[in-house]
């Protein structure tokens, strides 16, 4: 297998000349994802058996890192894509049959791995007005019938909406009894599920989405009201999504710490080469021979490369020893270092380089607003610092307060 890595590193270059165009538009990547899709990169962690590179989270965080020094907006589609094959892909069969997942459920997971092999890309839609991501405030209800679950509801931000083949929905149950195996306890926490929602499925995608960064991701909002098959419930069972974000929080968590770190690394290498490129106003001397310039390049730097250690220990943690209490506490720390990270670094390689890093369109001025975004994504680095402060507490970090992350 050609090294994945590799592969992403020759997308950068691409994505790179296109970001500009893109990040204008707040348009969907198509050329981008036209690239990935030809690499065989949007097969990255599904398994070799069914076509894929057979990669895990470490892996998935490299590659991730690399489109991202290219364009932030174009990785975090990719992020998303490879959050649905990356927990479908590790859905513990033992596990998920002892939960009640059926054989037709694994049917249909390996078919949606496998088609992802040859092209198809997904997308996850939880956020919605009023509740953010928090997957137990969710308004979006399903209910059991005939042939399978009806879905109703309407999401808010989801990354290529009206774009993706299928979308990893999140919703509750409609009157808050299971009518299936379920985990998860009714009355105490609402039963929210996941479903594999096929592309056509959704209506109304509004075409609203016009923020400060990350704008080519096109995040828009869209409807739902349709009856998936049965075995569209993700893990076979109902009440999954809440217990699985706590218990292995990687694809919700670390899959954006790996993003953003790689737009840490691009803020670095355009604020270095911009340096370079300029003399300083009225003299012949570089700015790089401004001793606080580089002072400030320095420390962006050791940020940069903070965060991506931790990343690198989250990715290892993750692959041998997944829903470790360790394990966890490393992904939440990655998360809230590298949205730091990327808009501490940002900010500063901009102050570095004055005005001329910020003229719309400057490569700088679009990373400085790309990487604003990165805190706000789920968990907020608040709530990701919350819960790292209460296991330094000794607390549990699920129950130890009460704020309740999702
Ligand atoms: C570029 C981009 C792409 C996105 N793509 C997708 C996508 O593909 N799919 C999708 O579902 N969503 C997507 N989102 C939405 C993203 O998940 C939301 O930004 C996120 O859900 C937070 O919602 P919010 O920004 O409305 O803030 P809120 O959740 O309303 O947060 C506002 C404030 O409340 C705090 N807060 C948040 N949660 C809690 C809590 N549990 N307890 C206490 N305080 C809390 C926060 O720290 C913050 O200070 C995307 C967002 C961006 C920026």
């Amino acid at each position: 297998m050609t090294d994945p890595v590799q592969i992403a590193e020759q997308l950068a270059g691409p994505f790179a000349e296109r970001a500009a165009s893109h990040d204008a538009d707040a348009a969907f990547p198509a050329a981008d994802v036209g690239d990935l899709r030809a690499s065989g990169l949007l097969g990255l962690l599904v398994p070799e058996a069914l076509g894929g590179m057979g990669g895990g989270f470490a892996d998935y965080t490299r590659v991730a890192q690399a489109l991202a020094r290219g364009a932030g907006a174009s990785a975090l589609v990719f992020n998303m894509h490879a959050s649905v094959t990356g927990a479908l892909a590790t859905i513990g069969e033992e596990l998920a049959r002892e939960l009640g997942a059926t054989d037709a459920f694994f049917a249909h997971r390996d078919r949606v791995l496998a088609a992802a092999a040859d092209g198809a890309l997904y997308g996850v839609a939880i956020t919605e007005r009023g509740a953010g991501s928090r997957l137990s405030a969710l308004r979006t209800t399903y209910e059991a019938v005939d042939g399978g679950y009806r879905l109703r509801g309407r999401k808010s931000t989801c990354s290529g909406a009206g774009h993706l083949d299928a979308y990893l929905l999140a919703a509750r149950a409609h009157d808050g009894a299971p009518s299936s195996p379920a985990v998860g306890q009714a009355g105490e926490e609402p039963l929210v599920s996941h479903f594999l929602v096929p592309g056509d499925a959704v209506t109304d995608v509004d075409d609203t989405w016009d923020p400060l960064g990350m704008r080519a991701t096109a995040s828009n909002g869209f409807s739902i009201d349709a009856v998936v098959p049965d075995e569209a419930l993700l893990g076979g069972v109902e009440g999954l999504a809440v217990l699985l974000a706590y218990v292995l929080p990687q694809w919700l968590v670390a899959s954006y710490a790996a993003v953003y770190v790689g737009v840490a690394q691009a803020a670095l290498a355009e604020a270095v080469a911009y340096v370079e490129r300029r003399g300083a106003a009225g003299a012949h001397a570089s700015i790089g021979d401004v001793g606080w310039v580089r002072a400030r390049l320095g420390r962006a730097d050791a940020q940069v490369e903070a965060a991506r250690l931790v990343l690198e220990e989250a990715g290892r943690l993750v692959d041998i020893a997944p829903g470790d209490p360790a394990t966890n506490r490393q992904v939440y720390r990655s998360k809230l270092l590298a949205g730091d990270a990327a808009q501490e670094v940002a900010a500063s390689a901009t102050e570095a380089c004055g005005l001329g890093a910020l003229r719309r369109g400057e490569p700088l001025e679009r990373l400085l607003r790309d990487a604003r975004s990165g805190a706000v994504m789920p968990p907020s680095s608040d709530l990701c610092a919350d819960v790292l402060g209460t296991a330094a507490l000794g607390r549990d970090p699920v129950h130890g307060t009460d704020t309740r992350p999702w």
